[in-house]
């Protein structure tokens, strides 16, 4: 399995759009890694995570096609991974006339809304639940319960499982409730791909990790034997405001043994 991470940065992406912190400034004085996208992750080339605002441009850049795609499975709702006009121009006037081949996988509130919008879409939308696994072009996900947003909404991380392999896509959630702990205790995984979206900036909010609690996780997986010596830890999910720009976060994930992830960054498992 080939996981390619296509954004790796929060909501409002690194630098912000609006707003001039010192994170922000140094993105835009030394660009390569410091910059950040929207936050989406496609594997094996076909299976995307989210389709947010820079899908367009991450594709673009990295030489992957939407043609390529078998589905699209959502995490949430939140604008930054769910841009639902975007699919507008996988129909008709906007493309050549081929019907894209992709499945749309979303939580009752995606599902929802991509029905709504468009009551003619001509493929399959699903509507996934947390702890429910479904198959598709040869993997099996199983949505776990992530801890974020409104309690109305089933916000889920992804466990995909391809020839023996494993990965949890985990963007997007707080310290987990016992339910996920639970189930992810009878998992073995060859990587964990973790938020970190508020780096260095310890708050309460428990919808989102600092990086104390990125390594509270890291260490209870560890400790459940879920991730093992060799699974690779790799962080996403950025924001200006976690105050560490991509070199610090390198070096303070590094000392427990996870890389930092940033655009473009590819690896086979
Ligand atoms: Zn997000």
């Amino acid at each position: 399995m080939r996981i390619h991470l296509l954004g790796t940065g929060g909501a409002e992406g690194v630098p912000a759009m609006f707003g001039d912190t010192r994170v922000s400034a140094h993105a835009r004085k030394y660009g390569g890694r410091e910059v950040r996208t929207r936050c989406s992750a496609i594997v094996d080339g076909q299976l995307q995570l989210d389709f947010g605002p820079d899908t367009w441009a991450q594709l673009l850049r990295d030489g992957i096609s939407a043609s390529d795609w078998c589905a699209v499975v959502y995490t949430h709702a939140d604008a930054d991974h769910f841009a639902i006009e975007e699919l507008q121009y996988a129909l008709y006037p906007f493309t050549d006339g081929e019907e894209p081949g992709f499945v749309i996988y979303g939580n009752n509130i995606v599902s929802a809304r991509v029905r709504a919008r468009y009551p003619d879409w001509p493929f399959e939308v699903v509507t996934t639940k947390s702890f429910v696994p479904f198959q598709l072009c040869g993997y099996t996900v199983t949505p776990v319960k992530a801890r974020h947003g409104s309690p109305d909404e089933d916000t889920q991380n992804l466990l995909i499982e391809s020839d023996g392999k494993s990965l949890l896509y985990a963007t997007d959630t707080g310290i987990w409730d016992e339910p996920t702990w639970e189930f992810l205790s009878g998992a073995s995984l060859d990587a964990l791909v973790l938020e970190c979206t508020e780096g260095f900036e310890i708050t309460p909010y428990n919808g989102h990790l600092d990086i104390q609690e990125f390594e509270e996780v890291v260490d209870r997986l560890r400790k459940m034997g879920t991730v093992r010596d060799d699974t690779r830890v790799v962080s996403t999910h950025h924001s200006h405001n976690g105050k560490a720009t991509y070199e610090e976060m390198v070096e303070a994930l590094g000392k427990f043994d996870a890389v930092a992830g940033y655009d473009g960054y590819s690896f086979e498992v």
